[in-house]
């Protein structure tokens, strides 16, 4: 395993077995998890033979800044960044009131197809390592000198499909010895598998799960999700159930408008009947229409009235603020261009 996916146990073992004793472990784990460093040579307190060793065993991989933009509009800035192997994933860093918000990759590209979704078009490459999740959130504080407050799974890839380093990127995260991020400031957003999403409601954490719900109805919802002919809506809202139940903590449900799809009062109808039981928090996202589809979004007036009608039913609504809207539209585009560009020498 990679020396920056493990716990600070595993790596009080692993010193071990190389004759250091604990403490040497826990000053690493806090050059590796607070103190962000890039290389063993910064590691000042551990003695140079140590750092040699270290560096030969366990090199240290960190992602490399391709590139970034930042909105005129709000300050939100999208990162591309290149992993060792070469394959790139995108980071959105967001500012607001309450504080600094990241938005990472699960993935390197995603296999589950949702037709509006920019990241899924090339396919899905591989998962990310726990180190490399933490990575997107340790390069970004060090380029913007910053804290981060709060993170969200909910950039490329689906994050209950690498479940096991989801898990153990969170608590990393979330650990005391590290940025010691609240789990109540950790969202992790799902396209919803049913049998990952019960066995997260029995890791007891407190983080908020988001489900992209996005169809009320199980024809209308395998139009938009292919992951919706493989579990039905009824499963699906076991499954939430059972996560409320668990854990205590309200979920999310996520609903792009898509113009002449699923906006009509029907539909607002229909998610009051999902989302009530259970108190479900209601996010509208205009959907971000990419050009590989046709899918447009909903007009101001009938986003208004859906929210209103969802109101009224006493569900507990927003709608998502678009942020970044003038640097390259969807998630997934920053990637795609680039590689575009890399492949055919592309620009547009
Ligand atoms: N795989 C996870 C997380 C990544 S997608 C999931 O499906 O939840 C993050 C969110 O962005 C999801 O709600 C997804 O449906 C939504 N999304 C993807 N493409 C979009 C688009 N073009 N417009 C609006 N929302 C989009």
């Amino acid at each position: 395993m990679d020396i920056r996916s493990m716990t600070l146990e595993e790596l009080k073992t692993t010193l071990a077995a190389e004759g250091e004793k604990p403490f040497r472990a826990a000053q690493l784990y806090d050059w590796m998890h607070r103190k962000l460093a890039e290389d063993y040579g910064q590691m000042t307190n551990l003695s140079g033979a140590l750092r040699e060793k270290l560096k030969e065993k366990y090199p240290l991989t960190v992602l490399r800044l391709i590139d970034m933009q930042e909105s005129a509009i709000d300050g939100t800035r999208k990162f591309l960044f290149a992993l060792p192997d070469g394959n790139m994933v995108e980071s959105v860093w967001m500012k607001y009131k309450h504080g600094n918000s990241v938005c990472i990759s699960s993935q390197v590209g995603c296999k589950m197809g949702c037709r509006f979704c920019a990241s899924t078009l090339d396919g899905w490459e591989r998962n990310l390592l726990p180190s490399e999740m933490l990575d997107q959130i340790y390069a970004i504080t060090r380029i913007t000198g910053e804290r981060v407050s709060n993170v969200v799974v909910m950039g490329t890839g689906e994050p209950l499909d690498n479940y096991d380093n989801l898990l153990r990127f969170i608590r990393l995260l979330t650990d005391e010895n590290g940025l010691h991020i609240s789990q109540r400031n950790v969202t992790v957003s799902t396209c919803g598998l049913v049998p990952q999403m019960r066995r997260l409601a029995d890791e007891r954490l407190s983080i908020t799960l988001a489900l992209s719900l996005h169809a009320v109805t199980d024809e209308k919802r395998r139009e938009l999700m292919p992951v919706a002919f493989r579990w039905q809506l009824d499963e699906l809202m076991e499954a939430c159930s059972y996560y409320f139940e668990r854990t205590g903590r309200r979920m999310t449900f996520e609903y792009a408008l898509v113009g002449g799809v699923n906006d009509g009062p029907e539909d607002a109808q229909g998610l009051t009947a999902l989302a009530g039981p259970i108190g479900a928090h209601v996010n509208l996202i205009p959907v971000n229409p990419i050009k590989e589809r046709n899918f447009r979004q909903s007009g101001h007036s009938r986003i208004e009235a859906f929210k209103n009608k969802l109101e009224k039913n006493g569900i507990n609504v927003t709608i998502r603020r678009e942020m970044g809207r003038d640097i390259d539209g969807a998630c997934g585009q920053l990637r795609r261009r680039h590689i575009a560009e890399e492949r055919y020498g592309l620009t547009e």
